[in-house]
């Protein structure tokens, strides 16, 4: 979850891809590739990519982090808003979901940017601190299984620079943050983070009501 804002018309997210997003040809047709996979509800929010792509812009990023590709939609988004030399350290282990990923990296023409890594993605932020690239991101996006956010989220807490910013999917959870009953351990994660989130000193942050939440942490 979810391929639109949480709480809006179908008909509103309509006007909201219409007008809100510029979507490039390649992404929307990413998307409609992707949507032919049953676990498609995985695919960001098309107004997730073009606000991924801006904060790339405000950042003046060059170096970025993501942890669960998918088919490749944000990092798509996200390298076609980086500078030449930009690069993406991509996290997953899917290899059958990164190839069609691989396609679309290729045909938006930002293979070059791309640093897929399959593994878990713990063990890829751990290899990258232990080669001393503390401090050197500027960007992560966190989607990924949700029990492993905490740790995700103190890993590129380390990676990022000071100032850089950390964005993390569906913070909201599609509601069951608030729901009584819902009491399985992946709602469980998503409300202790955004519980220890709200009073983390280390970082400024916002919880934005976007797609299925996306919670902005920017480090101090
Ligand atoms: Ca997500």
């Amino acid at each position: 979850m979810a391929n639109k804002t949480i709480g809006i018309s179908d008909e509103l997210a309509a006007y909201v891809l219409q007008l809100g997003t510029r979507e490039p040809d390649v992404l929307a047709r990413l998307r409609a590739e992707t949507a032919a996979i049953p676990q498609h509800g995985m695919q960001v929010a098309p107004e997730q990519g073009a606000f991924l792509a801006l904060l790339v812009e405000l950042l003046g990023a060059h170096r970025c982090i993501e942890v669960g590709t998918f088919t490749g939609y944000s990092s798509t988004a996200v390298a076609l808003a980086l500078p030449d030399g930009g690069q993406v350290v991509c996290c997953d282990v899917s290899e059958e979901w990164t190839a069609l990923a691989r396609t679309y990296w290729r045909e938006a023409g930002v293979r070059d940017k791309i640093d897929l890594r399959i593994a878990p993605a713990s063990d890829t932020l751990d290899e990258l601190i232990a080669s001393g690239e503390e401090g050197t991101f500027d960007l992560a996006f966190i989607d990924a299984d949700k029990a492993g956010y905490d740790g995700y989220y103190e890993r590129c807490l380390r990676l990022i620079r000071p100032g850089g910013l950390i964005a993390l999917d569906n913070t909201l959870w599609g509601g069951k943050v608030i729901e009584d009953g819902a009491d399985d351990a992946d709602t469980a994660a998503i409300r202790a983070l955004n519980a220890k989130l709200a009073s983390d000193e280390r970082v400024t942050m916002c919880l934005l009501p976007l797609a299925d939440g996306v919670t902005l942490a920017r480090r101090r």
